[in-house]
């Protein structure tokens, strides 16, 4: 079964006296549990796909299948919940609450969803990205490959069946960056989600299966 598909997607961004025209038809299907890299020019619009996957940004035009339902339809509360019951995601910056400690920040969409059980699953999962000496700490407080640790524990934490990745390594030395790719790929192995991940690095992008390239508004499968 695919994951997700997508079906003549369109973007066009109104601007005074214009349209900024970023995706002109692009189609995709990604297969439940596949792994899948989106590369492509800065501006070329990987980041606007992304979130129109994600159901954070709606199509100028065309279908958005997500976990085989058709999304384009639903209102935006609903919209909400299904994005925080299947969806996860993960940015460039970690957008960890700084006033929170790591638990917390961790525990929070399962709160949102008033889950129980909210703390052992973070912990859970927060050991699972080796990050389980670091609970009571504050964002501030933890280097950049650790607070992506952190982001990605709170993007996995309600076992989302897709997870989102766009530029996580972006900030990130080399080395961080290395760890933080084989973590993502350990946890997908060992949890099975879909992931689709934006990057500008070819050497993470041959780590997954199909590296797709976006460019003038296609994306095409595929460069490896
Ligand atoms: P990428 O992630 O590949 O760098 P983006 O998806 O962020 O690309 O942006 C693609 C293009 O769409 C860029 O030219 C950008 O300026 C434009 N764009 C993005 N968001 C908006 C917006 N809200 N309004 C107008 N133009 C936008
Ligand atoms: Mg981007």
């Amino acid at each position: 079964m695919s994951e997700v598909r997508l079906e003549g997607i369109k973007k066009y961004y109104p601007y005074p006296g214009g349209l900024v025209r970023v995706l002109e038809g692009v189609d995709l299907e990604v297969k439940e549990g596949e792994a899948v890299s989106i590369m492509g020019p800065s501006g070329s619009g990987k980041t606007t796909l992304l979130h129109i996957i994600g159901t954070l940004l709606r199509p100028t035009q065309g279908r958005v299948f997500v976990g085989g339902k058709e999304i384009s339809s639903l209102s935006d509360e609903e919209l909400a919940l299904f994005r925080a019951h299947n969806i996860g995601f993960v940015f460039q910056f970690h957008h960890l609450l700084p006033e929170f400690t790591v638990l917390e920040n961790v525990m929070m969409p399962l709160l949102i969803r008033k889950e129980r059980a909210a703390e052992a699953k973070a912990r859970r999962i927060l050991e699972m990205v080796g990050m389980d000496h670091r609970l009571a700490f504050k964002p501030s407080q933890l280097s950049g490959g650790e607070k992506q640790r952190v982001a990605l524990a709170r993007a996995l934490v309600g076992e989302p069946k897709l997870l989102l990745a766009d530029e996580p390594t972006g900030n990130l030395d080399w080395d961080s960056s290395h760890k933080l790719i084989e973590l993502l790929s350990r946890l997908h192995a060992q949890l099975g989600f879909t992931l689709i991940l934006v990057t500008h690095n070819r050497k993470i992008a041959e780590k997954w299966g199909k590296i797709y390239l976006l460019e003038r508004g296609n994306l095409r499968c595929c460069t490896n």
